[in-house]
């Protein structure tokens, strides 16, 4: 059965809630975020893989921020709520259409922040030994070579490391709670938080005490952020 694709002014026909062009479109927007969203923490922080103010030809984005533009935090935040691939949204999610007018005026804004209008990209450090050297490839590489130790590490293998950073160290819901009031200015209700458990929203891990004790539930602060985040959005569209 088809339907007319949910991106505003799309019109094309689809059976999912994305037509083929819109999904390709958005996968090009998605494939950084996972290299994205842990950068931006270093943004935030002014430690920063941020492009100083004035480098670079060609006018466009410099230190100061365009209006209505989001904060490091909220972008961060809001880009750990996507999905991995266009495919899943295009085919769960009746508002796909919204998601990717978003994506079209937030995924760029990420880009500028945190690389600029270059084409390089910064993967995070070597941490090869006590190696700390920031790695920086072409946006199309599949490698890159630390300049300082000469390791060679996939772009694959960064992404994975940036993202599982991203989630942060998984920690018991008090402190967990406690930790993005103050990190993130989020805050999260005890009864929230376990109406989220309830629901088998969150993964966690189990740790283990001591040896007489059971062992208890951890959880990821990242993947805690994404739930809250996912839920006031829910709250703010009707159904
Ligand atoms: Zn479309
Ligand atoms: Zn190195």
């Amino acid at each position: 059965m088809s339907q007319e694709c949910t991106t505003e002014n799309c019109g094309r026909l689809t059976t999912l809630f994305l037509c083929t062009a819109c999904i390709v479109e958005l996968d090009g927007l998605l494939e950084d975020v996972p290299a994205l969203i842990p950068l931006l923490a270093g943004a935030r922080a002014g430690t920063a893989v941020v492009r100083k103010a004035g480098s670079g030809g060609g006018g466009g984005v410099t230190g100061s921020k365009p209006p209505g533009s989001l904060d490091a935090m909220m972008l961060q935040a809001w880009l750990a709520q996507l999905p991995e691939r266009a495919y899943t949204l295009a085919s769960d999610n009746p508002e796909a259409g919204r998601w990717l007018h978003m994506a079209r005026i937030w995924v760029p804004q990420a880009r500028s922040l945190v690389w600029g209008p270059e084409d390089m990209r910064v993967y995070g450090n070597c941490e090869t030994g006590e190696c700390v050297t920031q790695l920086k490839a072409d946006r199309h590489a599949e490698s890159v070579t630390c300049q300082t130790c000469g390791t060679v590490h996939h772009v694959g293998d960064l992404i994975d490391r940036l993202k599982e950073k991203a989630r942060g160290n998984p920690m018991p819901p008090r402190e967990a709670r406690e930790f993005l009031q103050k990190e993130a200015r989020v805050f999260i209700l005890k009864k929230d938080f376990e109406n989220w458990v309830q629901l088998g929203k969150l993964p966690y891990v189990l740790e283990r005490v001591t040896t007489t004790e059971k062992p208890r539930k951890i959880y990821y602060p990242g993947d805690i952020l994404s739930i809250f985040h996912e839920m006031r959005e829910r709250r703010r569209i009707p159904a």
